[in-house]
This record gives structure tokens, C-alpha cells and sequence, in this order.
């Protein structure tokens, strides 16, 4: 059986004391959330936090306020499974709650949090297992070791950002809303994600993910599609996220965000130049595709032979862009 390491657990009631406890605790303090990760992480030896900080008692990160006309304003620790319930989130922003759905199991959606996804840790085959595992082939980059067991000449770690809901946020612009003893800052989710497995947010250890700020609806609409072995529940291999906003027939706007195949969500702008000024019709959503599929470039560390994932990355934008196709 695995064990957690010894902690401090704290339950701050306010935002405030959240984020003195976390600069005092300074570089060996964790905040958490639903702990559906983290914990997990811990077992593992992963993540070694001596100060674990709840972020579940702060009832400001517990609201959703706000609707499709005005913009929605969603806490960091709603759960998933609340975001899935939500007459309000299924009405004007359901690809929010489809995507949510896609996400592990009904237990763990009790737990696990939105603002917990978002800052999901970044997965790879070599990572995501126990110690001894781990210790048997000598560690790797992302912890402990000094060589990266999928691509062992680089000095990056190509570990792959696996939260169903990163591009689904980076598609509709959704912003995120930071606080620390320094005090806020809100960044869009496009700017949040780094290209690395090790590092793979811009965002200091010391910010607390306070809420995620959605868009006004406004005429556009996004759709989300996901690749895993097993139906029932698994992390996604590919994700892919399609936004587009229409005007007269005509796309005036488009995003194709890939998710599960790098370190961060990748955006094809290629994509979105095949669908802007045109109908959305099949010519255009198989150009797009063939931008997607050009740009996926999966390794060899996650589930499935990476050679077809990147096949599927057409197949899967075809599909979230049919999603989308209307009469308007
Ligand atoms: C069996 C299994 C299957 C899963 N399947 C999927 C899946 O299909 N798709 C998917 O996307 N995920 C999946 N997950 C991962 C996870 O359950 C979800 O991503 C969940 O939403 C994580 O939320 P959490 O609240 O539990 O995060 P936690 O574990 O509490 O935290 C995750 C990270 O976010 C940080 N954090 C959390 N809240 C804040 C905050 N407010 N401010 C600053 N930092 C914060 C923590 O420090 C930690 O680094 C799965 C997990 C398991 C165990
Ligand atoms: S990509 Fe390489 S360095 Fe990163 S977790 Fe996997 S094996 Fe380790």
C-alpha cells in the first residue's frame, strides 16, 4: 500500500490567510484542492509538499455567478460534478459542462475541482508511478533524475498537459484570476500553459487560482472532443477543442486547440485561417483538420502508438467542427 509523506494540513476560511500561510510556508507549501491529484502525486513521491494548504473552505472559490449574456464568473474550487449540474452552465456554456462529464469518474468529479484541473500536473509513462518504479530505471528529469527516458539527448521534459478542461478554456478565452500577498493578476488561459513538462505554467508556486472567468456567449459556439483507451473514464490523449463565431453564413472567427499530445494546449492558427471568411462547410473543416494533423506531433509517453494519435488528431478536429456546423 502507498503511504503520504508527513504534512501540515492547514484549512484557511479566507483568502487572506490562505495566501499568508502559503508565503510563510514558502517554497515547501502546496495549495489543494479536491485532491484527486495531488494526493495521488504524494503517494508516489512526486511532490513532496510539507505545507498542504485546503483551498475548499474559502467560500469565495465556492460561487458561480454571472450567465451567458454577461459573462460567468466560476470559483476555483467548484467541483466538477457541480459544473456538470449546473442548469445555468449546461444552458449557455455547455461545452464546459460536456468536457467536465469526460473527466475521470463520478466519485472523483465529486471531488476534483475545476481550478484543480486547470493546474493539473503534466503526465508522462515514465512519471506516473511509484517509486520503486521509478528508482528501478534510475528516476528521469522531471524528478529526481537527469535524463529524460522518451527522449534521452533532451534537456526538456515532454511530459503532457492531460486536463480535458485546459483547452476547452484556451479556445473560448476564458480568464484566470490569481491572488497572492503581492495581490492579483488575471491572465488569459491562452498565456497560462509552458511548453515544458517540468515548468509547464506561468504562474509562481505562491498564486492562488482564485477563479476562471468565461466570456459573454455572444453569438459563438465551441465544441470539445476526446481520445482515451477506456469510455468509462481516462485521462484524455488527445483533446481537441473548436470554437468558432459566425456573421452572415461566414466564420469571423475560429480557434482549434489540441490538448494531451505536448506539455501545453496547442493553438493551430493555421486552422482557424482555413475556416475565418469562409462557410463552414466540408472543404473548409477538412483544411482545418489537415492543419491540425500537420501540427500534432505526439511522443511515445503516454497511452496508444503515438504515430496514430496524430492520425486521430485530423479525425477528432473533423468531428468537434461538425459539432458545430448550423444553419445560421
Ligand atoms: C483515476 C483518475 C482518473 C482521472 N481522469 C481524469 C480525466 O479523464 N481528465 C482530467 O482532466 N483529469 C483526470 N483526473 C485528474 C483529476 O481528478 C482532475 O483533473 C481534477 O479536476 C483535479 O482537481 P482537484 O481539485 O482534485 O486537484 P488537486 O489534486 O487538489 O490539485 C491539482 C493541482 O492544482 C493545484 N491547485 C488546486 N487548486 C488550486 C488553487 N485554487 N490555486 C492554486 N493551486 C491549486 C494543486 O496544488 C495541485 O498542483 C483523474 C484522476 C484520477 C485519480
Ligand atoms: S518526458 Fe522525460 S523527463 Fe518528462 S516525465 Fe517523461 S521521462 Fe521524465
Amino acid at each position: 500500500m502507498m503511504r503520504l509523506p508527513k504534512f501540515e494540513y492547514r484549512t484557511p476560511q479566507t483568502i487572506g490567510d490562505a495566501v499568508k500561510i502559503m508565503a510563510d510556508a514558502g517554497a515547501v507549501g502546496q495549495f489543494v484542492a479536491g485532491g484527486t491529484d495531488l494526493y495521488p502525486n504524494m503517494k508516489r513521491r512526486q511532490q513532496m509538499p510539507k505545507t498542504v494548504i485546503s483551498v475548499m473552505r474559502l467560500n469565495e472559490l465556492n460561487q458561480i455567478t454571472g450567465d451567458g449574456s454577461h459573462g460567468l464568473h466560476i470559483g476555483a474550487s467548484v467541483t466538477l460534478t457541480d459544473i456538470c449540474e449546473s442548469e445555468l452552465i449546461n444552458r449557455d456554456y455547455a461545452v464546459v459542462a460536456h468536457a467536465a462529464r469526460l473527466i475521470s469518474t463520478p466519485i472523483l468529479r465529486n471531488m476534483g475541482t475545476i481550478g484543480g484541473n486547470l493546474l493539473l500536473d503534466t503526465r508522462c509513462n515514465y512519471y506516473d508511478q511509484n517509486f520503486e518504479w521509478r528508482k528501478g530505471i534510475n528516476f528521469c528529469l522531471k524528478k529526481d533524475g537527469d535524463v529524460c527516458w522518451v527522449a534521452p539527448g533532451s534537456s526538456k521534459c515532454w511530459a503532457v498537459q492531460s486536463a480535458d478542461l485546459v483547452p476547452v478554456m484556451v479556445a473560448i478565452g476564458a480568464k484566470l484570476r490569481f491572488a497572492s500577498t503581492l495581490g492579483e493578476r488575471v491572465v488569459d488561459a491562452a498565456g497560462l500553459y509552458n511548453d515544458d513538462g517540468i515548468d509547464y505554467l506561468h504562474k509562481r508556486q505562491d498564486e492562488l487560482l482564485v477563479s476562471i472567468e468565461l466570456p459573454p456567449t455572444n453569438g459563438w459556439r465551441a465544441s470539445y472532443q476526446k481520445l482515451r483507451r477506456r469510455g468509462a473514464f481516462d485521462f484524455p490523449v488527445l483533446g481537441v477543442a473548436a470554437y468558432v463565431k459566425q456573421d452572415g453564413g461566414l466564420v469571423s472567427d475560429a480557434k482549434i486547440v489540441l490538448g494531451g499530445i505536448a506539455p501545453s494546449p496547442i493553438q493551430i492558427n493555421e486552422a482557424a485561417t482555413a475556416l475565418i471568411g469562409k462557410t463552414l462547410n466540408d472543404d473548409q473543416i477538412h483544411a482545418a483538420a489537415e492543419a491540425a494533423y500537420i501540427k500534432a506531433r505526439p511522443l511515445d509517453n503516454t497511452d496508444f502508438v503515438y504515430q496514430w494519435r496524430k492520425q486521430m488528431a485530423r479525425q477528432y478536429t473533423i468531428r468537434a467542427l461538425r459539432e458545430l456546423v448550423s444553419n445560421e
